[in-house]
């Protein structure tokens, strides 16, 4: 390794280090002025529970012991009002206003954490800022420089050596994605309020799709799963997925205790749009800065194929614009927070109550930010992908797949290409996408008729249910968690309900495939090991057959380290169920040589 890359790798894990303990450095006081709830009779009744606890103005280290006391503190101050509501609410006051739902009970305690900070980050946060996210920033970068220096093109560059990037043996990955789904489920239950009904259905779910993939599986026996698992497992992999599964465990679902992270963010926020940081804005600023980072690394690695510099500067670009500073802007300029790339049923709140109103009550410019959700969902889509295939959103637009390209690049070799995974793949994807658009149904059914028991179901709580497991528990926690366990796009694969929705118009309505030169084709492998979508490509190419999959993303990097040209993306003509059915490649049997074609 070179000598700049050892500096930036030592700065980086210095960066990183500070950060996380970071989390055990602030101190926290209670006063009546850090209290953040912003409805009367809540903020009087938890001063008043506040006060009676002793819990004002003292001091505490620990965010834990803080966080543990100010919820007992919200949860009492809850169950009292709810007492008093009994007797009656005053006059003139909605029952919103006046009692504390769970969802203010959070954000109450996360806003009121926040606000009670009085240690060295909340005093400092630009040095913070520095120290953590700007050190680390410089690190990256100095490690990456240097691999502009060698001659462009795709090396042999260690990737099943490295402990980082190696993965996991079958067995250990089983056993850590049984847990975390396992964890997910158990802190599922808890989250609905004890209600086991919806954990319990995802169980029977998850055992009836394993069920019918190792059922058919039996039924072809000449067909044994394979997997591009190693024989060793790397460890610093299996940290770094610990890392980031942390991570979106506290961001989803407990974020008081990350609130030294978003007093980092502050400066940034209110520089933007004068607000003080959310967990929301931390996770963009993040997010925003780990793709521009880890761009950088892509295009290095990649710099000799225009295509993907093109597309990695596209994705850096809809990411910093569209998803993280134009919703701000508009935030600051009184309009609502929306981010015009984001697409039902990626976006599976567009229809929700909350969304609608907001966007109804906000003029003229709400009223275009609706119906443009819908026409591009509805008319954007298919129409462009019968253009271009779904590598348009995929791999130019999307952040999700924009995170994977960059920050999951090290790891897209991880994808499993057993057909066992491509059978796992199709029932849960497309299951996601049902549940998607049912969920929806049910939301608009409530919506327009005010009833939220449809048949045996409450529309708002499969609404609550999807969230959690989608949106937070599939979405982030697996499909991020994973990125050094199962490889880049364990979202964008198995769980993402556009990807499933723009792959179903690629499979049946698309001009894009990807040709091959089957002649031309020597079999190194190449394409099948760094395609993130797990799918067999040295399968077509050695047959010379073109390729038409709804997963593949049209990211282009089967071709772009193919070292004989044997792959190109096209949008070209609509015969692609002919051309798929075409093997153009020699023949050598016993009988002789034919060209198949
Ligand atoms: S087949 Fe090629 S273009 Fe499609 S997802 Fe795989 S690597 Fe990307
Ligand atoms: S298509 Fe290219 S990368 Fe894939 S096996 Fe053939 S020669 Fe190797």
């Amino acid at each position: 390794m070179h000598i700049i890359q050892k500096i930036g790798l030592g700065l980086f894990v210095l960066a990183l280090a500070i950060f996380t303990l970071s989390l055990g450095l602030e101190k926290y006081e209670l006063s009546p002025t850090s209290l953040s709830a912003s409805k009367t009779y809540q903020k009087q009744e938890i001063l008043e529970v506040a006060k009676k606890s002793g819990l004002m103005n003292k001091r505490y280290d620990s965010n834990f012991s803080f966080i543990a006391d100010t919820k007992k503190v919200l949860k009492e101050a809850q169950k009292s009002l709810d007492a008093k509501a009994k007797n009656g609410i005053p006059e003139g006051v909605s029952e919103w206003d006046y009692r504390i739902g769970d969802g203010d009970v959070k954000s109450i305690l996360l806003n009121t954490t926040k606000a009670s900070s009085v240690g060295p980050i909340a005093q400092n946060p630009w040095r913070f800022w520095l120290l953590t996210i700007g050190l680390g920033i410089f690190g990256g970068l100095l490690y990456i420089l240097p691999k502009f220096v060698p001659l462009a093109g795709i090396k042999n560059n260690h990737i099943y050596h490295s402990s980082m990037t190696r993965g996991l043996t079958v067995n250990i990955r089983s056993v850590a994605l049984g847990l975390t789904i396992t964890g997910i489920l158990l802190y599922g239950v808890f989250y609905m309020k004890n209600n086991i009904f919806w954990p319990v259905v995802t169980l029977v779910l998850i055992g009836l799709i394993t069920w019918l993939v190792l059922y058919f599986e039996k039924q072809k026996l000449n067909n044994p799963a394979r997997s591009a698992s190693p024989e060793i497992t790397g460890w610093l992999g299996i940290i770094t997925g610990i890392y980031l599964i942390g991570f979106y465990v506290l961001l989803y679902w407990n974020p008081a205790y990350i609130t030294p992270w978003i007093l980092i963010a502050d400066p940034i926020s209110k520089a933007i749009s004068g607000n003080p940081a959310s967990q929301w804005f931390l996770y963009g600023m993040l997010y925003t800065i780990v793709m521009l980072v880890m761009g950088i690394r892509m295009i290095s690695k990649y710099r000799h194929n225009k295509y993907q510099i093109t597309r990695t500067i596209s994705v850096i670009f809809f990411q910093s614009t569209f998803a993280f500073l134009i919703p701000e802007i508009m935030v600051k300029l009184n309009q609502p927070y929306y981010d015009f790339k984001n697409i039902w049923p990626l976006n599976y709140t567009f229809f929700f109550d909350w969304n609608l109103n907001n966007l109804m009550n906000s003029g003229g410019i709400g009223i275009f930010m609706l119906v443009w959700g819908i026409a591009l969902a509805l008319i954007g889509v298919p129409v462009i992908t019968y253009f271009f295939g779904k590598r348009w959103y995929c791999s130019w637009v999307c952040g999700c797949g924009g995170l994977a390209e960059t920050l999951g690049d090290p790891y897209r070799q991880l994808s499993d290409k057993s057909t066992r995974a491509w059978k796992f793949e199709r029932w849960i994807i497309h299951s996601v996408l049902a549940f998607a658009v049912v969920m929806t149904l049910m939301v608009l059914y409530t919506y327009f008729t005010g009833n939220y028991q449809i048949l045996f179901f409450n529309s708002d709580t499969v609404r609550t249910w999807y969230g959690f497991l989608i949106g937070a528990g599939f979405a982030g926690v697996i499909g991020t968690g994973f990125y050094p366990l199962m490889g880049n796009r364990t979202w964008c694969r198995f769980g993402c309900p556009l990807a499933a929705y723009l792959g179903l118009v690629q499979r049946f309505q698309s001009r894009f495939r990807i040709t091959t030169n089957g002649s031309q084709c020597i079999s190194c492998g190449n394409c099948s090991t760094y395609c993130e979508m797990g799918i067999d490509v040295r399968h077509y190419a050695q047959r010379g057959q073109d390729i038409v999959r709804s997963s593949c993303v049209g990211c282009g990097v089967c071709a772009a380290v193919c070292p004989r040209g044997v792959l190109r993306l096209e949008n070209s003509s609509m015969d692609v169920h002919t051309r798929t059915d075409e093997l153009r490649a020699l023949h050598i049997t016993d009988g002789g040589i034919t060209l198949v074609q």
